[in-house]
């Protein structure tokens, strides 16, 4: 069954250039509610700066954002979007924070706004249960295993009740079968809480099983459509292929 779509975030003709030198051309494309959508490319083509425009850390030279209908102007208090960055499982092994106070650290930084009312606490138990850490509030973070610390960031970030989640490659370091494990539980909060999901990576088998969507990037889109109609040895050979070479990844 075909159910009216609903555009939840409308990317429009973006440019961007670090230093005159272009990274982002004419980029435009919809997300909708309930999407799962994958986006892929290599190193370098401008996927995390597409993410910064979207979450609106850095503003586009031209073209515009506009989540649920309200175009993005500056910083993101204006959007409900939840993000999981890149590197910070890993990075945040060493903090001597429990899951709770990391999952309560997203819930000020986006409420801006230090309550520790019974409202706030369930709030935090909540994102805490639904992840499928309950029981573990009072374990450091380091703990943990690496999927079980990705789950706590995604807690986090689900805490304020975000329309829209957000992950930037967020495996590094998390072993097969946590990512597994991890998936199943991404795909549980795009099917059953309808949560609208954006997943980037650089490798193509990691989403292309997963995501209802896939766009690919390479400074402009290259694919945009269903996940199983995208022609990956194509995409590799022809576009990836021929540019990966004067891509350089300085990261
Ligand atoms: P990806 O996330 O796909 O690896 P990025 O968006 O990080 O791609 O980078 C796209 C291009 O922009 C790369 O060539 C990268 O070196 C360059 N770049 C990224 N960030 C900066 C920056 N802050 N200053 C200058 N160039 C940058």
């Amino acid at each position: 069954m075909q159910m009216n779509k609903e555009v939840i975030i409308k990317v429009e003709n973006i440019n961007y250039s670090y230093n005159s030198i272009k990274v982002l051309e004419n980029v435009s494309f919809d997300v909708n509610r309930g999407d799962y959508i994958g986006i892929i490319g290599p190193n370098g083509s401008g996927k995390s700066t597409l993410l910064k425009i979207i979450l609106g850390l850095i503003k586009p030279d031209k073209g515009s954002i506009t989540i649920s209908g309200k175009k993005l102007s500056n910083g993101l208090d204006s959007c409900r979007v939840g993000y999981v960055s890149q590197r910070i499982s890993q990075e945040s092994q060493d903090l001597p924070a429990t899951v709770y106070e990391i999952v309560e650290s997203g819930l000020v930084a986006k409420e801006k706004l230090f309550s520790n009312g019974e409202k706030h606490r369930e709030k935090i138990l909540n994102a805490i249960s639904i992840s499928g850490l309950k029981g573990k509030e009072d374990k450091l973070i380091g703990q943990l295993s690496g999927g079980q610390r990705q789950k706590a960031f995604v807690a986090r970030a689900i805490a304020s009740d975000p329309q829209i989640l957000i992950l930037d490659e967020p495996f590094v370091g998390v072993d097969l079968a946590s990512q597994d494990e991890f998936y199943r539980f991404l795909r549980k909060l795009n099917v059953e809480k309808g949560l609208t999901i954006i997943f980037v990576s650089h490798d193509i088998d990691i989403i292309s099983g997963q995501a209802s969507r896939m766009i690919a990037l390479n400074r402009t889109i290259v694919y945009t459509g269903e996940a199983e109609k995208l022609d990956e040895k194509k995409l590799v050979d022809n576009i990836y292929g021929q540019k990966f070479t004067h891509i350089h990844h300085d990261r």
